[in-house]
């Protein structure tokens, strides 16, 4: 494998005046594309695609009233990056030799509710309902809790009828990145000379530059820069990425 090179983004806020040449930005901006893109874990499994309907039913009758955004997330995502004790866990409900006991919950599953209470802290009662609260083995109600939203999302694999499907895939967070766009760092006019009125943007849809932009060690193909305008004095602004070359960097390798 060769030598890691990781790209480093400076941003540089620099600041134009308007001399209608947007495609020599094109130009820098486009090279940057010819950059690698972090590509879906091989023999990766899709984002659980249930409706936010029957997700959220699920959060309020099994987790706690005041739970946060943040913690439902933590909750969701401990489930989608543990394939492998899933899988632990699900065999063990389903002995399929002799003197293999079924266990539910197993032993698995309540590592990762003990993990999860770790995790949430003081706010860890948040992990069951709220008339959960006083019963005292509250790891077993968590691991219940985990078992039923990830038999919810699908993260189970054996039918009603008991049948293994296959192994539980790694799953893929591909569908769930979020839209990047590049806008200007500065949000009023700066030039020295002028006042710092609001910046607006005049670029029509089809003349806005798109680039490969690079945060950490994963590309975003395809991000849109965009260029503000100061309606008073003309001059464009717009956030410039650089790239260097870094062999001394701890970024992860790409394989
Ligand atoms: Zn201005």
């Amino acid at each position: 494998m060769a030598d890691l090179i990781s790209y480093v983004w400076m941003c540089v806020l620099v600041m134009v005046t308007i001399f209608k040449q947007l495609p020599n930005w094109s130009i820098i901006f486009g090279g940057l594309v010819l950059l690698p893109t972090v590509s879906a874990l091989p023999n990766a499994g899709p984002f659980p695609d249930i409706s936010f309907n029957v997700f959220s039913q699920f959060i309020l009758e099994h987790l706690g009233s005041d739970i946060t955004l943040s913690q439902v997330l933590v909750v969701l995502f401990t489930l989608t990056e543990n394939m492998d004790l899933l899988s632990l866990h699900s065999r063990q409900q389903n002995p399929k030799y002799s003197g293999e006991a079924h266990s539910s919950p197993s032993a698995w599953i309540k590592c990762l509710a003990h993990e999860l209470q770790e995790r949430l802290g003081t706010d860890q009662n948040q992990l069951y309902a709220d008339q959960e609260t006083a019963v005292s083995d509250t790891v077993n109600v968590i691991s219940t809790n985990l078992d039923a939203l990830a038999k919810t999302l699908g993260l189970y694999p054996y039918d009603s009828n008991g049948k293994f499907k296959g192994k539980l895939k790694p799953v893929s967070h591909e569908s769930i990145q979020p839209v990047h766009m590049i806008c200007p760092e500065a949000v009023v006019c700066q030039m020295a000379k002028c006042k710092p009125q609001s910046l607006v943007l005049e670029v029509k849809l089809r003349d806005i530059p798109r680039v490969t932009l690079i945060k950490g060690c994963t590309a975003h193909a395809n991000v849109q820069v965009l260029t503000g305008q100061c309606p008073g004095c003309k001059t464009c602004i717009l956030q410039i990425m650089s790239v260097l070359q870094n062999q001394e960097t701890n970024i992860p390798k790409y394989t």
